[in-house]
């Protein structure tokens, strides 16, 4: 069992003092914290200067009967399971709200953060995150621009804490994807009186893993508790991913065959012209 003192050790021993820091995290992968999530939350805003982590809303999307092609969605199909198996219709979608929690799916210490009296949180209704002392992130995002705090993390060379998870739940990967131009969607959510349009939002992540391999020398790990956590520059990370997807632009993708994002996205990578086929001077 760990409490404050090894956590806030464990944390201070990263290169992330002074540092903006976007962090995921498994609480369960610590082992017994006295003093719970809020001790985990409180020894890394401590051991930073700003600290955001993403609330993610899922409860808030809906799908439309139709929609633009090529986006990752049968909406007939989607329509027919609603109605078939729970009744659920797109007002069913509960309606974004500030207040209203991340998604359990996140985990609990996104969650802890956001229930912080000196704590704000961006409104995004489905990508929102959660942020002390990051204004200057939180206020960047846009619907058109879901994972601009990221970019602003990465314009005051951030850092990216995983603790005790992989790549599958690095969220600046998606911004890397979307900076070296790599497909997007279009997705939906409730709002009270409306239901918004979120383009931009990002493709499938549980192939990220692969990324792990090139980043060998940038990461810097430490063991708290019984969790892994490592802390690597986000700009490292954004550097890597460019050069990833231009020598291959298939990586990073996962390998289930049912996969409509990155289906998707290979669909949208063969139809590019081949750089060999291209007349001289374009490639
Ligand atoms: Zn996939």
């Amino acid at each position: 069992m760990i409490g404050i003192r090894e956590a806030l050790a464990g944390f201070e021993s990263l290169p992330i003092r002074g540092q903006a820091v976007i962090a995921h995290g498994s609480f369960k992968s610590l082992g017994r914290v006295q003093g719970g999530p809020r001790v985990v939350v409180d020894a890394l805003a401590r051991s930073c200067d700003a600290l955001i982590m993403p609330t993610f809303t899922y409860d808030t999307m809906v799908t439309p009967l139709v929609g633009p092609p090529n986006n990752a969605l049968d909406y007939a199909a989607e329509e027919h399971t609603r109605q078939r198996q729970d009744g659920v219709s797109a007002l069913d979608a509960i309606p974004f709200k500030r207040a209203m929690p991340a998604d359990v799916e996140m985990g609990v210490l996104p969650e802890t953060l956001r229930r912080r009296p000196d704590a704000t949180r961006s409104l995004h209704p489905i990508l929102s995150f959660a942020g002390v002392n990051a204004e200057f992130a939180l206020q960047r995002q846009t619907m058109y621009d879901p994972l601009a705090p990221i970019g602003a993390l990465a314009a005051k060379n951030g850092w990216i804490v995983l603790i005790g998870v992989d790549h599958t739940v690095n969220t600046s990967i998606h911004y890397a994807e979307k900076l070296a131009g790599r497909k997007q969607f279009t997705r939906w959510a409730r709002l009270r009186k409306r239901i918004v349009e979120c383009p931009n939002f990002p493709g499938d992540s549980s192939g990220f893993n692969e990324i792990a391999s090139y980043l060998d020398n940038d990461v810097v790990t430490v063991t708290i508790g019984e969790a892994r956590v490592q802390a690597l520059p986000l700009n490292s990370l954004i550097d890597r991913v460019k050069i990833l997807l231009r020598t291959n632009p298939l990586a990073l993708l996962c390998q289930r065959n049912e996969c409509m994002r990155c289906n998707e996205v290979r669909k949208a990578v063969r139809a590019l012209p081949h750089p060999d086929l291209l007349p001289k001077g374009e490639g």
